[in-house]
């Protein structure tokens, strides 16, 4: 068999068998670094047939599938087959995408791809400048040096110390924990992040985040920030954006959308209203490696403020190849990458295969499946404690609110088993709930029904072995 044939075979049975495999392994590091030891010296070369049968029992042992239907977990999606193609592309004609120049192809597809998804954002594609990023940890991290060159310039060249008074950020507790990076990579400090409390429904409380910019103003601060979260990590929650969006005008401030999962629902006309408020953005985070099906590392980063983001990123040098026009911008001087891969294509190839219909079609089918599950565990007797119309679903017990059972001996029988993946969560910082995101387009009502089984059957467990010692 030759290795495309044995490849092809490898697909099919991967993406045919799944359900057949445990959802998560149980394994050490001990284990894992034992037999890579003992089968890769790096000394004798192995043949690329033998490798790859190798690394393929390794990869399908030893992962947590997130591909997997019964996967309920934190964003990874199952992959559609336009982006395994496309990944295969890129690698076969590694375009270096860094100077428009070296890849005019490559370099127009994403932008192609960029300015459809711009437009979702209720945005003029011309007026603004987006790009393919790692993931949303740096199209966040984008936004807030955008943010930092906007309104205080002089840091460009003084750096932090040039900023008379020191900079803050607003966001809340359910923001993601990427601004803690994010803050510490800008030089600015964690010190920077200033949480807003949330309502009782764990948004952002709008009228606290005005009285906080208020007093901070009058100590001398300087409030330059505020991000508002499209889709809770912990909750799949919306911040009020449209309220976020006014009180940053008015106390001008950059609004900084954070719609890394979230911002996929743009693409459903009926659940587009939930995120009014996002054209307002002055920049948005928006991942296509989460609820649009596309391998990892895909993150989409737009921003309306062309001139922050060239102040934020440009590097003049003389070796670079030049731009052939005005309105071509070279990634390099417009992002935090260098050398620059085809991000892009198995966006571009996913969405151009289903189109846009297909993709608000598989968007709302797992809303669906979203709303069933909470249907499902309230007539289980669960308790559902998030609202939200996106398909992140937060839930409790009585055992569990009243301390006979926790979250942790509902899971480990959960993980031991092998059949579903579930995580908990504190949401708001207050009580511990589980959490299931439908995030992969294949679960269908047999897996949530597979759920449900699953977490009766480990309460009843912990219950009849409160100590949890075992058998
Ligand atoms: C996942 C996520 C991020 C981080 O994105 P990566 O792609 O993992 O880097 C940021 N913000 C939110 C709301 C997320 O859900």
């Amino acid at each position: 068999m030759s290795i495309w044939e044995r490849l092809e075979q490898e697909i099919e049975r991967f993406r045919e068998g799944i359900r057949e495999l445990p959802v998560a392994p149980e394994v050490s590091p001990g284990t894992l670094r034992r037999e890579l030891e003992e089968h890769f010296d790096f000394v004798s070369p192995v043949t690329l047939e033998d490798l790859t049968d190798q690394v393929i029992a390794f990869l399908r042992a030893y992962t947590v599938h997130v591909t997997h239907p019964r996967y309920f977990g934190l964003f990874n999606p199952s992959v559609r087959r336009p982006g395994l193609v496309a990944d295969l592309l890129a690698a076969l004609y590694n375009p270096q995408l860094a100077a428009w120049s070296h890849a005019p192809a490559a370099n127009e597809i994403e932008r192609h791809t960029l300015r459809f998804f711009c437009r979702l954002l209720g945005w003029d594609p011309d007026a603004a400048i987006m790009n393919f990023t790692s993931g949303g940890m740096e199209a966040n991290f984008s936004g807030l040096l955008a943010a930092l060159a906007f309104h205080f310039p002089e840091s460009g060249a003084e750096g932090l110390r040039g900023i008379p008074g020191k900079p803050l950020v607003f966001l809340t507790a359910e923001s993601h924990h990427s601004f803690l990076k994010a803050a510490r990579m800008a030089g600015l400090g964690t010190g920077c992040l200033r949480e807003v409390p949330t309502t009782a429904g764990f948004t952002m409380d709008t009228g606290r985040l005005e009285t906080m910019i208020r007093e901070e103003r009058k100590r001398g601060t300087r409030p330059f920030l505020v991000v508002g979260t499209a889709g809770t990590t912990g909750g799949g929650l919306i911040d009020p954006l449209a309220e976020i969006a006014d009180i940053a005008a008015r106390y001008g401030l950059w609004f900084h959308a954070d719609a890394a999962w979230g911002g996929s629902a743009l693409l459903s006309s009926r659940l587009r209203p939930l995120l009014a408020g996002i054209e307002l953005a002055d920049s948005v985070t928006w991942d296509a490696h989460k609820w649009l099906s596309v391998p990892m590392g895909a993150g989409m980063f737009f921003c309306r403020r062309p001139e922050a983001v060239v102040r934020a990123f440009a590097a003049d040098n003389t070796y670079m190849p030049s731009r052939p026009g005005e309105d071509v911008f070279d990634p390099y001087a417009v992002t935090a990458q260098w050398s620059r891969r085809l991000t892009g294509l198995k966006v571009f190839m996913s969405l151009a295969e289903a189109g846009e219909q297909g993709y608000a079609g598989l968007i709302e089918r797992q809303a669906g499946i979203g709303e069933d599950l909470r249907r499902m565990l309230r007539e289980a007797g669960w308790i559902v404690a998030n609202e939200t119309r996106l398909p992140v679903v937060c839930f409790t017990h009585r055992d569990i609110r009243s301390g006979r059972v926790s979250t942790r001996r509902i899971l480990e029988p959960v993980y031991r088993r092998g059949r579903v993946w579930i995580s908990d969560v504190a949401l708001g910082g207050r009580e511990k709930v589980l959490r299931a995101c439908i995030t992969s387009y294949l679960t269908d009502d047999s897996d949530i029904e597979c759920l449900i089984e699953e977490i009766e059957s480990a309460r009843a467990e912990a219950l009849a072995d409160p100590a949890g010692v075992g058998e």
